[in-house]
């Protein structure tokens, strides 16, 4: 099912709504609009609060937006939808704390990338599972389509990775018994470990991953303005700024 849940308007969008001619110009499949579709149940990237979409790829998508004089507009939709709404002009972009793979890449065109991360291991205090190794045999919980659930199936045997709509539904699978640990990305999973008490985060990490934004193959006139706000927000500090606001330093 898809929904329309959070439209955040430009500062100066009217002023500049000219700017965004959309078409062969900005590359948007409507005029003066950018559609983000993301899978808002990943926090802190994006997540709901009340009725709305924040988190730092909100805040980062509406800084983008609004560079280009669009307006932003953001379907929530499942995060293995993300990449055939993209391929389909049915969205712009996808922004979903979306790791660059080699896969990804022969359907979609990425962005300069915005963020590194990890995938991590939860597992309940007290887990006899203490390193990658101690995974062998054991069930893994993931959210469907992410990276954690490709590596994982691959690494520890597809009938050994139990698939979930959300991360969260994973974690408290955890906290109920049912699965032995729980793969997915570190910062959603500091948020998940912090909500739910007696998780731990393995220190041993188990993919180094990088983030960026997918646009449809060959749009490169929208890759290119991406990429040009993108350059900027990272050299005058707004990226850092947005993602502060979102991650405490440790
Ligand atoms: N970074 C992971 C991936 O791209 C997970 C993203 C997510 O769940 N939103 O597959």
């Amino acid at each position: 099912m898809k929904k329309i849940l959070g439209i955040f308007l430009c500062a100066g969008m009217i002023m500049s709504l000219a700017a965004c001619g959309g078409g062969a110009k900005t590359g948007t499949a409507q005029e003066g609009v950018l559609v983000m579709a993301t899978n808002a149940e990943f926090p802190p990237y994006e997540y709901h609060e009340g009725n709305a979409i924040v988190g730092i790829d909100a805040e980062v998508a509406a800084a983008i937006a609004d560079k280009m004089g669009c307006t932003l507009e953001i379907e929530d939709i499942a995060f293995d939808s993300i990449i055939p709404e993209v391929s389909s002009s049915k969205a712009d972009m996808g922004m979903a704390g979306m790791t660059v793979t080699e896969d990804r890449k022969q359907n979609v065109d990425f962005s300069v990338t915005y963020a590194t991360a990890r995938q991590v291991v939860i597992v309940p205090e007290g887990s006899d599972i203490a390193s990658l190794d101690d995974l062998e045999g054991k069930t893994i919980g993931v959210q469907q389509g992410t990276t954690g659930d490709i590596y994982a199936s691959d690494d520890y045997g597809d009938e050994n990775v139990e698939r979930y709509a959300k991360g969260m539904e994973a974690v408290q699978a955890l906290t109920q018994g049912k699965i032995d640990a729980v793969i997915i990305d570190n910062e959603p999973a500091r948020v998940f470990v912090s909500e739910n008490e007696g998780l731990i985060i393995l220190d041993e990490a188990y993919a180094d991953e990088e983030y960026a934004i997918a646009v449809r193959k060959g749009n490169t006139a929208l890759l290119e303005q991406i990429n040009a706000a993108l350059n900027e927000l990272k050299a005058d500090g707004t990226l850092d700024a947005i993602v502060a606001k979102y991650i405490s330093a440790e």
